[in-house]
């Protein structure tokens, strides 16, 4: 049990930095091939495989790239950490099986979507469509009851989209007389699959705590910048992975809070 946790972890820890390669280049166009070693993003010196060892290395440079000291983002060690934690909690829950390797593979691509998410507002299509085609399969074969809830989902975010964007457009951007709300989008394109993916996956009622729950996390960050006077846009897909992850792995907890207010 004990090697069986640690290797987990470590696990984790090597599928965490091979999602920093992915958030990294996917969004400036390097090939994940070439080239095949890692690069510091300041100096262009490649790191010495004893450098690159996940987390560790970080911690033995403390931050600091082994060349030109240039300073290394907090972002690496952050998404090694988080990746091995959440394939332990569901290696923990789900044992060895595939709903196991499904449920990991969505959440290494929201890892990825939402770090790209925070550095650009923009996410790559193709990590989208990905996320789209695994989750149909996996819907179709092993639980094809939900399927029609991930097109329910789909079909309801796009409707809201389409009213709340033509009020953006047309009634608050002549009412506030600011011209840049006219090419304002209530929803953000990428949203959308995700979206229908937390409906396929979690169904109706846990689907709609989740979107409920990521809303209510989304406020915190706006309402922090609110106070500090600033004007950072918050990207919406870090919130909606942290609202499925957050109800995936609590459905129970989550069960007896609907009980008790008489939801479900
Ligand atoms: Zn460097």
């Amino acid at each position: 049990m004990v090697f069986n946790t640690i290797s987990i972890i470590l696990i984790g820890l090597i599928i965490g930095s091979f999602l920093n390669v992915l958030i990294y280049r996917l969004p400036l166009n390097i090939s994940l091939f070439n080239p095949k070693r890692s690069h510091c993003p300041k100096c262009k010196e490649i790191i010495p495989w004893y450098y690159n060892i996940p987390l560790f290395s970080y911690l033995c440079l403390k931050g600091k790239c082994h060349n030109c000291s240039g300073h290394i983002s907090l972002s690496y060690p952050i998404v090694e950490i988080f990746t091995s934690l959440i394939t332990y909690i569901l290696y923990i829950q789900l044992g060895l099986s595939y709903e196991l390797y499904f449920l990991l593979c969505i959440t290494y691509i929201l890892i990825t979507l939402s770090f790209i998410d925070f550095e650009y507002k923009a996410v790559p299509t193709s990590l989208l469509l990905i996320l789209m085609l695994i989750t149909i399969s996996y819907l179709s074969w092993y639980n094809i009851s939900t399927l029609s809830i991930f097109f329910i989902f789909i079909g309801g975010i796009v409707t809201i989209d389409f009213f709340v964007t033509f009020y953006i457009q047309n009634i608050k951007a002549v009412v506030l007389k600011q011209d840049a709300l006219k090419e304002q989008r209530a929803i953000g394109e990428g949203d959308i699959p995700i979206i229908g993916m937390i409906g396929g996956i979690l169904g109706f009622e846990f689907g709609v705590v989740a979107i409920f729950l990521s809303a209510i996390l989304a406020i915190i960050p706006s309402l922090i910048n609110k106070v500090l006077k600033k004007e950072i846009e918050t990207p919406f897909i870090p919130f909606l992975s942290l609202g499925f992850i957050i109800t995936y792995t609590n459905k129970n907890n989550i069960q007896d809070i609907l009980e008790g207010l008489n939801l479900a």
